[in-house]
């Protein structure tokens, strides 16, 4: 995909987007070259799917950009990204905020995260479910995990054609967040990630306030 190419895919993107709704440009498996583009076309958030790529990235370019890690995460490799990582989207079982938080700490940061909620079919699809992502909700997470920042909920849909179904799935998680941040203590929580490029029109009509979206932007990918 050509530079202005990636240019025209965002400002299209962007400029459709109701306020309120903000865009992370998923660049995983994309050169840097292909971020820089967009970043010049105004672009400060980025969607990655591996760590060690991410940390890659992270020291070639711009450090006003703002990665979010998006994909599933393992304990052993969070060092690499918490000196940097501005939100993790992936963070689908308790486990993950033990590690993190001791991550943070070591950094001296407090690091945004989101609840990934399990609601496709496909059992390869990783997160909380909405019964234990409440249970987990209701404790006082500061007190837990102080440098954690809890700030919403994610949620990838089955990959399918039938709209109604991602539509439901969709508005479920929508009520679900709507019930967790009336529960939350916390200010912070207000973030509700869902939608990708195939179904990001759908997730928004649903409630969604950040997107994230790769191919409508930067091309298909070959991995
Ligand atoms: C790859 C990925 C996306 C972006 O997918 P596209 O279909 O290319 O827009 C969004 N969210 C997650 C979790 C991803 O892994």
């Amino acid at each position: 995909m050509s530079q202005n190419a990636i240019a025209e895919n965002l400002s299209k993107i962007k400029s459709a987007l109701p306020k309120g709704v903000e865009l992370i440009a998923v660049s995983k498996t994309k050169p840097v070259e292909d971020i820089q583009a967009a970043y010049n076309a105004g672009q400060r958030d980025f969607g990655e799917n591996r760590i060690q790529e991410m940390a890659e990235k992270f020291e070639v370019l711009p450090k006003d950009i703002n990665w979010h890690m998006i994909g599933h995460v393992q304990g052993n490799k969070m060092k690499y990204m918490a000196p940097f990582v501005y939100m993790v989207h992936g963070m689908d079982k308790q486990k993950r905020f033990k590690e993190l938080n001791k991550e943070a700490q070591k950094n001296d940061r407090e690091i945004n995260c989101l609840v990934q909620i399990h609601i496709a079919e496909e059992e390869s699809k990783f997160g909380f479910s909405m019964n234990e992502a409440f249970e987990f909700l209701s404790q006082d997470l500061k007190q837990t995990y102080p440098n954690l920042n809890v700030c919403g909920l994610m949620g990838m849909a089955t990959n399918t054609s039938d709209k109604e179904q991602v539509k439901k799935e969709f508005g479920d998680l929508k009520e679900f967040f709507m019930k967790c941040k009336k529960k939350s203590p916390s200010v912070h929580f207000k973030i509700l990630s869902m939608g990708m490029s195939g179904d990001y029109l759908l997730a928004i009509e649903q409630g969604s306030n950040r997107v994230r979206i790769g191919s409508s932007i930067f091309g298909t990918r070959n991995q």
